[in-house]
Parts: structure tokens; sequence; C-alpha cells
């Protein structure tokens, strides 16, 4: 099942949400899971392995 990659613009938090393509297609009402607010937006979900950061 892909997973979705969702931030919400009221709390600015990141959440991923697992949909299968049907779900997705059917465009579902997203919320978000920690302020409840359905005004999320899409991001694009990377799949960048980890980085190490060295400062
Ligand atoms: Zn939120």
């Amino acid at each position: 099942m892909p997973a979705y990659e969702y931030v919400c613009k009221d709390c600015g938090k990141k959440f991923t949400v697992f949909l299968s393509v049907k779900e997705y297609e059917g465009h579902p009402k997203i919320k978000c899971p920690h302020c409840t607010s359905d005004n999320v937006e899409r991001t694009i979900t990377t799949f960048f392995a980890k980085t190490s950061k060295k400062s």
C-alpha cells in the first residue's frame, strides 16, 4: 500500500497516510492527526537514504 506524505498547514507537522490507489483516486478527505485540521497539503515523498550529518 502506498504511503502519502502530507503536511498540515495549520500546525506545520508532517504525517504519512497509507491509502490504496483506489482510495487516493477517490480524493479522500485527509485530516491532520495532530490537530484534526483538513487544511493539509500533499508533499513529495522522498526516498533518500539516511544522510550522515557532519558538522
Ligand atoms: Zn495539524
